[in-house]
């Protein structure tokens, strides 16, 4: 027989007068004149517990502190007028305590089981089983599980297949650092555990699967940055004989079924689609914040012929290799912030690599602001009026190399909305973002690399003159790679892949990797290719960072049951920890320090 007749969070009015045993934490204890109440808590709810004195219960009550482990018997009754507790579910009743047993003492906890704390995250952590009392927590990971029980609902009704794929095994090919098992049996070799499971879901594909998804695992070691888990979930799907299209159409109905059934929050599919140009043109960034508008104005063809030397630089180099543009925005109503709101976005600019920002104010009489000495009463006018300023706004401006420009100002709008309270929690914008180029410039190594990763398909209308632009302007070569984007987060990318050997062959060795390399790394993947490999596309996203965001969590922690720290440590277990000296022969493992 269980141990209770409801769960905290069940009785109502109508069990009034019927007794009842509940069994759960001990959320607070009160006197009240020598009568106690305990407010007793589960996963489902809390209710209030009366323990009137002289009664047996009332001793054993007083015995109980907070996160004790109780089991309560007694009658269900109405609570008194004036005590109702509409908050609560189960606000309308109470329970009049005949019995209570301690299941269990608790060592008084080191923070409060209380929905708001800002205990230290590494105490949380630590302590997570008491964190995960806390009921943001709890909805969090219910709000989880539901979110993926509804996607996996609705790719199974559209012939999607779940399949696992392995987690011992060899490097894949995301870009950052492997996490390495090494092999026992193999003495000197490591199995690499998955980034993600790109190649086999492509081998799925050439194996005939048709439609794979999988709420799948993946790690990767790089320096973490704040708020990065080193192993996080990806919904990872792929699909055979499909466009963009028909993979977009797929993962909208899946996220949106997901917020739905998490999140009470409909999705509006279909989602807008913009050209990955059309993005960075009109907000300087690839992954647009669209709960608010703001876009950029580009003033690069009119400040050509103006008087302000640092927007003509900037303009005359325009089209050339690292050349110039000049954008401008018009953050509505800032035109009242304060000399030193505005300086700070200098210095949110210098962070962002940038020399600092131009602003204009829009006054009564026109334009003022540090700049405006360097306009004709007549360039004053067009800019107002290119920018739609009315008296009140701020104009600002970005003018240099592209890439500069782009990397201040398409973070400055977000810090702008922030700001100016256009990034409220409650509204989801999602689009995505197309038309990648098949590859970039790392900006720290000057290395070009691939956009998404090599397995990504340049564009039909590039093929015949892949050569061409492989060899002269890579960088202009388009690829078939997309992204879903919400309210200013990437939640993840996908494309089609390439599907020819030759055709993957050429990418690998565009990218600088000999022959033997990459048939050391990926020659499995090359002669499975060699197989009537379907044409493919797919896509995956995190599923940590869109709870974070349907939940309007600070932090994608909140949305893992068992995170690391910055440091990729768990400080509940103590992993990573050293291993005694036999476990490491057994490995042929020898430390250095
Ligand atoms: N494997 C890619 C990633 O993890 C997603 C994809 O291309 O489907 O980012």
């Amino acid at each position: 027989m269980s141990l209770r007749t409801h769960t905290c969070g069940e009785l109502r009015a109508s069990h009034i007068d019927q007794p009842a045993t509940l069994a759960g934490w001990v959320e607070n204890r009160r006197d009240h004149g020598g009568v106690f109440f305990i407010d007793i808590r589960d996963r489902y709810g809390v209710t209030q517990v009366v323990f009137n004195p002289g009664t047996d219960a009332h001793k054993r009550a007083s015995e109980v502190g907070p996160e004790y482990c109780i089991h309560v018997a007694g009658m269900v009754r109405r609570r008194p007028d004036g005590t109702v507790n509409k908050e609560r579910g189960t606000g309308e009743i109470e329970v009049v305590a005949q019995s209570l047993e301690i299941l269990n003492a608790s060592k008084t906890p080191p923070f409060e089981i209380v929905d708001r704390i800002d205990t230290a995250p590494e105490l949380r952590m630590k302590y997570r089983y008491l964190d995960l009392r806390r009921r943001p927590m709890q909805r969090a990971l219910v709000a989880r599980a539901e979110f993926c029980r509804a996607l996996r609902n609705h790719l199974a009704s559209q012939q999607f297949v779940e399949v696992e794929t392995p987690m011992l095994t060899k490097a894949t090919p995301e870009g950052a650092r492997d996490y390495l098992v090494p092999s026992r049996v193999h003495a000197g070799h490591f199995y690499a555990l998955p980034q993600s499971p790109q190649i086999f879901k492509q081998i799925l594909m050439i194996a005939g699967m048709d439609r794979y998804f999988q709420v799948a695992r993946c790690l990767r070691d790089e320096d973490l940055r704040a708020d990065r888990q080193p192993e996080f979930t990806q919904i990872d799907l792929e699909m055979s004989f499909v466009e963009p299209e028909d993979v977009w159409a797929q993962v909208e109905g899946s996220i949106s079924a997901g917020f739905a059934a998490a999140f009470g929050v409909d999705l509006q599919p279909p989602f807008p689609r913009i050209a990955y140009k059309e993005a960075m043109l009109k907000y300087g960034i690839d992954k647009p914040d669209l709960r608010f508008g703001m876009q950029f104005v580009d003033l690069t063809d009119y400040s050509k012929s103006c008087n302000f030397k640092v927007f003509r630089e900037a303009a005359d180099s325009a089209g050339l290799v690292g050349g110039g543009i000049v954008r401008g925005v018009n953050a509505k109503g800032a035109g009242g912030w304060s000399r030193k709101e505005i300086d700070a976005l200098s210095t949110f600019a210098q962070e962002h690599g940038g020399k600092g920002v131009a602003w204009l104010r829009v006054v009564e009489s026109g334009l003022d602001g540090s700049i405006a000495k360097f306009f004709s009463d007549g360039e004053k006018v067009t800019i107002r009026e290119m920018l739609a300023g009315q008296p009140g706004d701020l104009l600002l401006f970005g003018a240099g190399d592209e890439t500069t420009v782009n990397g201040v100002m398409g973070p400055l709008r977000h810090h702008l909305g922030d700001k100016l309270g256009l990034r409220k929690f409650g509204t989801f914008k999602c689009a995505w973002i197309r038309d990648f180029p098949m590859f970039e410039r790392n900006t720290k190594t000057g290395a070009i690399e691939p956009t998404n990763h090599p397995f990504t398909s340049p564009t039909e209308s590039d093929l015949n003159r892949l050569t061409e632009k492989l060899q002269n302007d890579p960088l202009s070569l388009g690829g078939r790679g997309y992204d879903l984007v919400m309210n200013g987060w990437e939640l993840g990318s996908g494309s089609i892949r390439i599907h020819r050997r030759d055709m993957q062959e050429r990418i690998f060795e565009f990218l600088g990797l000999k022959r033997e390399e990459y048939e050391a790394k990926f020659g499995f993947l090359l002669e499975a290719l060699e197989y009537g490999a379907p044409p493919h596309g797919g896509f995956a996203y995190g599923v940590d960072r869109t709870i974070a965001l349907g939940l309007g969590l600070d932090s994608l922690r909140d949305a893992v049951a068992f995170p690391k720290t910055s440091a990729a440590a768990d400080p509940m277990t103590g992993a990573p920890s050293p291993v005694s000296d036999e476990q490491l022969r057994d490995v042929h493992i020898r430390t250095i320090e």
